[in-house]
C-alpha cells in the first residue's frame, strides 16, 4: 500500500546521481555526550540549493523529461520551488513556481535568480496551489507537488539508502516533520533495509499538520503560524494520498518543540557544530538537546534538512543568545 517500492528508490538514485550531492554523515561528539550514544548529522545543508528538497525534485523532473514534458510548476513555501527551480534549468525544462506573500523575501529571491518564473498568490499555501493548477489546465505546464508525490517520496529516500550504506548499524533515526515527503522517505527505505530501525518525527507544536492529523486519524486543517521553523509550516491537503498513510504506518513517535527550543537548536549548530542550519533543520537537534532522546537507542542520525534561513534572523538568533 505503499505508494513506493525499495526498487523505485534506486532508480531515483541513478537518475539523480551527479546531479544532487551524496551528503557528508559527520559525528557529532556534543550531541553524543548529551544523548548517551553516538550521534551523527546527515548534512542536507550541503546540496547545491541549500535543503534535501533537490533529491525529490531532481528525481520527478527527470521522470518528467523522460515522458517528453518541457514546463513545470509548483506551489512552494520556499525550499521545494527552489529545488525545483534548479533542476529544470539543469535538466532544460522551463519552471513557474507559485508562492503566498507570506513566504521570506530571501526565498522568493532565490527562485528567481534561479530562472524560474516566481507567481506571487494570495496569503496561503492554498492560494497558491490554486494558481499552479491553473497554470496546469490552462497552460499546459506538468504539476510536481513539495511532498504528496511518489517521486517525490523516492528521491528523498534515497537519504534514507546513503545512512544506510555509511552507518549500517543505525538504531534511531530523526527526521523534520511537515506534509512527510521526507519523513515517508527516509523511514521506507530505513525500514526496508532494516525493520529495526525506530524513525521519529520531530517538528512544532504550534501548526503541525501532520500531528494533528495522525492524532485525528484523518488528514485535518490546522490554523498556519508563524514560526522560526517555517519550512514545516502549511498543511498536508485534506486529499493527501500518500504521504499521511505512509508517515502513520512508519513513524515511532512525533517530538514536537516550541519555539525556544527550536531556536536552542540554531544556536548549538552554530556555536557547536559551526553550522548555519535554518529552524526546520535544527529540531532534531533541539530535541535532542531537550533530553526528548534521552531513552533512544545509539547510534542516532540527525536528518539536518536544509540551511535557507533569512542572515539577519539568524544573526538576531545568534546575538539573542
Ligand atoms: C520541506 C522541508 C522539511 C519538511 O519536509 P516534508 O517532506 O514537507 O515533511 C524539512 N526541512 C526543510 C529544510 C524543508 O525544506
Amino acid at each position: 500500500m505503499s505508494a513506493i517500492s525499495l526498487a523505485d528508490v534506486y532508480r531515483a538514485r541513478q537518475r539523480i546521481e551527479g546531479r544532487v550531492c551524496r551528503t557528508p554523515l559527520v559525528q557529532s561528539p556534543a550531541l553524543s555526550r548529551i544523548a548517551g550514544v553516538p550521534v551523527h548529522l546527515k548534512l542536507e545543508t550541503v546540496q547545491p540549493t541549500g535543503s534535501f528538497k533537490l533529491r525529490g525534485a531532481t528525481n520527478a523532473l527527470a521522470q518528467l523529461v523522460e515522458e517528453g514534458a518541457t514546463r513545470v510548476v509548483t506551489a512552494s513555501t520556499g525550499n521545494h520551488g527552489r529545488a525545483v527551480a534548479h533542476a529544470a534549468r539543469a535538466l532544460g525544462m522551463e519552471a513557474a513556481v507559485c508562492m503566498s506573500s507570506l513566504v521570506p523575501k530571501n526565498k522568493v529571491d532565490a527562485v528567481a535568480a534561479l530562472g524560474a518564473r516566481v507567481v506571487i498568490a494570495g496569503k496561503s499555501q492554498d492560494d497558491a496551489q490554486i494558481e499552479a493548477l491553473r497554470l496546469v489546465r490552462e497552460e499546459g505546464f506538468a504539476f510536481v507537488p513539495p511532498f504528496d508525490d511518489a517521486r517525490v517520496i523516492a528521491g528523498q529516500a534515497t537519504i534514507g539508502l546513503e545512512i544506510l550504506e555509511a552507518l549500517p548499524d543505525v538504531a534511531t533515526i530523526l527526521v523534520p516533520l511537515s506534509g512527510g515527503g521526507l519523513f515517508s522517505g527516509v523511514a521506507f527505505a530505513a525500514k526496508h533495509i532494516n525493520r529495526d530501525v525506530q524513525t521519529i518525527g520531530v517538528t512544532m507544536e504550534r501548526g503541525a499538520a501532520m500531528h494533528a492529523s495522525l492524532a485525528a486519524g484523518k488528514p485535518v486543517l490546522v490554523d498556519e503560524l508563524e514560526t522560526l521553523a517555517d519550512s514545516l509550516g502549511g498543511g498536508i491537503g485534506l486529499d493527501n494520498r500518500h504521504t499521511f498513510a505512509m508517515t502513520r504506518e512508519l513513524i515511532d513517535r512525533v517530538v514536537l518543540l516550541d519555539e525556544a527550543s527550536i531556536a536552542r537548536g540554531i544556536v548549538h549548530a552554530y556555536r557547536e557544530e559551526r553550522l548555519v542550519v535554518e529552524g526546520a533543520a535544527a529540531v532534531g537537534m533541539s530535541a535532542v538537546l531537550d533530553g526528548a532522546l534521552h531513552d533512544a537507542r545509539g547510534p542516532l542520525v540527525i536528518v539536518v534538512s536544509g540551511c535557507n534561513i533569512d542572515i539577519e534572523t539568524h544573526r538576531r538568533i545568534i546575538g539573542a543568545s
